[in-house]
């Protein structure tokens, strides 16, 4: 069975759309990223055939595999998973943004490996907004002190913070962490640094996000399928 890709995107793009006027939000306010991880290269270049450019990747090993069958297309890569040490100088070197940004060091290394003849690689912060132990992010005690010293690396932009919160079912409990992430945003605004991005919402929740003043929505089940 072939797959209906530019359908599912055009679906994606309606709900951002109609979020976007639900909510207040200016038309054209909220970016999507298609996160196309578990997915084959021949799937991307179909949803990039139907005028995505944006695509997200969470393992490096997965990218580098694909990227190359893909380089023609000029697409525009973000990484989005967790970020190991020994991965930063490739991710430096292909990747437009990382979204997933969650100590110092390895903005630190981010910055230093990012190549001179790149634009400044953007970067978002990712904060743990549901305070769970085990899950990826910074504590938000923590944000204000590590945003200040990734603002001025040189080869880096800051642009913004990014959080996957628990799943939750009922729309108001989704737009709570969201509410929050967006409250740390406007505080680091307050004090200074000038952010302009709130990469949250997934398939399931993109509504709420966009609710709560998401600027980059990261879909993948809606527009790939389910994954394996
Ligand atoms: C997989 C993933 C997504 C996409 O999730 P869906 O529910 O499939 O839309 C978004 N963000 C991150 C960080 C992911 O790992």
């Amino acid at each position: 069975m072939t797959v209906d890709f530019a359908a599912r995107l055009q679906v994606v793009v309606a709900r951002i759309r109609s979020a976007e006027m639900r909510f207040g939000r200016p038309s054209g306010s909220v970016g999507l990223v298609a996160v196309s991880k578990t997915h084959p290269a021949a799937d991307i270049a179909a949803v990039a055939a139907a005028g995505q450019r944006g695509f997200g990747e969470n393992y490096w090993q997965e990218a580098a595999a694909k990227l190359p069958a893909l380089v023609a297309l000029d697409l525009e890569w973000h990484f989005i998973g967790p970020l190991q040490a020994n991965k930063t100088r490739s991710i430096a070197e292909q990747f437009a943004w990382v979204h997933s940004v969650d100590r110092l060091k390895i903005a630190e290394r981010l910055s230093q490996q990012r190549p001179t003849a790149l634009p400044p690689l953007k970067v978002c912060l990712q904060v743990n907004v549901s305070g769970e132990p085990s899950k990826h992010g910074l504590d938000a005690s923590d944000l204000p002190i590590v945003a200040h010293a990734v603002a001025v690396l040189p080869r880096l932009r800051l642009c913004g913070l990014m959080a996957i919160p628990a799943p939750a079912t009922d729309f108001a409990a989704q737009r709570r962490p969201f509410a929050r992430l967006r409250e740390l945003q406007k505080a680091l605004i307050a004090d200074g640094l000038a952010l302009d991005t709130l990469s949250m919402g997934m398939s399931d929740d993109l509504e709420a996000a966009i609710a709560e003043g998401s600027t980059l929505v990261r879909i993948g089940t809606a527009i790939f399928g389910a994954r394996a």
